[in-house]
């Protein structure tokens, strides 16, 4: 079902503020399955904003407005769905009551504007506001649904959240609600992915195939329309067995699971414990293991050695190896590896060393230049990478690049 939104205020045409709110409400709408197909963002003008919604009642089936229903003669929503569909305005006394209610509490007293706001055209209802005073709007007038929405974007999304989205659910669930399955990919890049999908991707039907591309990883997202949940999984299985017959190992989990909660599982699954030594990240990897719960059943130490003094004290790297081959070396990752692996006693033992930057590069170890290794009873495996980004950027890159060697390492891909 076709949706547009329009967003009203001057201060939007200005560029005073930022339409934050149309992008809210457009991932709001796609996720109970609605197809956002334009957005329009009109001022405080009751006949420009009549010709939006004039030309949006011929594209959509649902039409959101958010902003201009506030109490001031440029608040124009509510006049404008009146004008457009021939509707008068009519006071509801439920809302002029809940008004008179929200004022005592603050111990105000309201004036004669803020009744404006308990008016909606014939026939329509008003959405509650339970954190504000403008209440919003639902009118469903011949072909078209209307909702409208106050701007303050705090009472937007209360709205939208508690009260919108539970109606249109109910209304679309005849027509089938939106729903997706998202692998997760580490290891292969987007065009990669797109080579070994293009088949699939080419004949895609139901459900559709969406590549997502972010940094350090890409996404694969099913999507289907369906009544359940059940019915949906049906739809995907199929694929998704397909999909990961093709990427094998690089699929390291489907929608909200992390890095961190593969790792988490693969080493419960190995009966296996891990360790960490860090240089370039500062903790960050440790941060993100621990932020599993349980992560206490599998990991044992993790070491933030910066100076090459500590990583001689607390891991045993060589003093020679440190002169010879510097700190952002292979041979330094693969003796903190080493270190860690021996100093906790730990079955896995990761190890990071690099120059995130923005200063301390030179010709032959330039900003970006990582090493990360991972050691195990059978040997050390190192691998050298360049990434120059932000010093925030590059430590995300190489945690998440680390992480996966390490789940790699345990599930033998
Ligand atoms: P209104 O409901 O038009 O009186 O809007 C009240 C306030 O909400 C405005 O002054 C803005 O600060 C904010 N606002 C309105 N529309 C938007 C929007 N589309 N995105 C973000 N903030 C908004
Ligand atoms: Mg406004």
């Amino acid at each position: 079902m076709k949706a547009e939104i329009i967003s009203v205020g001057t201060e939007l045409l200005l560029g005073e503020i930022d339409d934050t709110n149309a992008s809210y409400i457009s991932r709001r709408l796609a996720a109970v399955g609605l197809d956002v197909y334009y957005r329009h963002t009109v001022g405080d003008n009751l006949k420009r904003l009549v010709q939006v919604l004039s030309g949006a009642r011929r594209r959509a089936s649902v039409i959101v407005l958010c902003g201009g229903l506030g109490p001031t003669p440029d608040d124009l929503t509510r006049e404008a769905l009146a004008e457009l569909t021939g509707r008068p305005l009519q006071t509801v006394p439920e809302a002029e009551m809940r008004l008179h209610r929200f004022f005592a509490e603050r111990g105000r007293t309201p004036t004669p504007s803020n009744f404006k706001q308990c008016q909606v055209p014939r026939g329509g209802e008003l959405l509650d506001n339970p954190v504000g005073t403008a209440p919003g709007v639902w009118l469903q007038h011949e072909q078209n649904l209307y909702i409208a929405v106050p701007g303050p974007p705090p009472e937007m999304r209360e709205m939208i959240d508690s009260q919108v989205l539970p109606r249109l659910r109910q209304m679309l669930k005849k027509n089938g609600t939106l729903w997706t399955r998202t692998l997760r990919l580490s290891g292969l890049g987007e065009s990669q992915v797109a080579d070994l999908l293009a088949d699939l991707l080419a004949a895609q039907d139901n459900p559709t195939i969406a590549l997502y591309a972010s940094p350090g990883e890409v996404r694969v997202r099913l999507a289907t329309k369906a009544p359940d949940e059940i019915a949906a999984q049906q739809v995907f299985a199929p694929v998704e067995q397909e999909l990961r017959k093709r990427l094998g190992p690089a699929v390291y989990g489907v929608d909200d699971e992390t890095m961190e909660v593969a790792v988490g599982q693969a080493l419960l699954a190995a009966g296996a414990t891990l360790a960490v030594a860090e240089s370039c990240t500062g903790g960050l990897i440790a941060s993100r293991i621990t932020d599993v719960p349980g992560a206490s059943r599998y990991f044992v130490a993790g070491y933030v050695t910066y100076s090459n003094q500590a990583k001689q004290d607390v891991l045993g790297v060589p003093a020679d190896l440190l002169r010879e081959k510097g700190a952002v070396s292979a041979e330094c990752a693969e003796a903190m590896a080493r270190g860690a692996r021996q100093r906790s006693g730990a079955d896995y033992a990761a190890a990071v060393t690099g120059i995130a930057g923005p200063g301390g590069g030179t010709p032959e170890k330039p900003v970006g230049l990582v090493y990360m290794a991972v050691a195990d009873a059978q040997g050390v495996e190192v691998c050298r990478q360049l990434w120059p980004a932000s010093r925030e950027q590059f430590k995300q890159r190489v945690s998440q690049t680390v992480l996966d060697m390490i789940r790699r390492r345990i599930i033998g891909g």
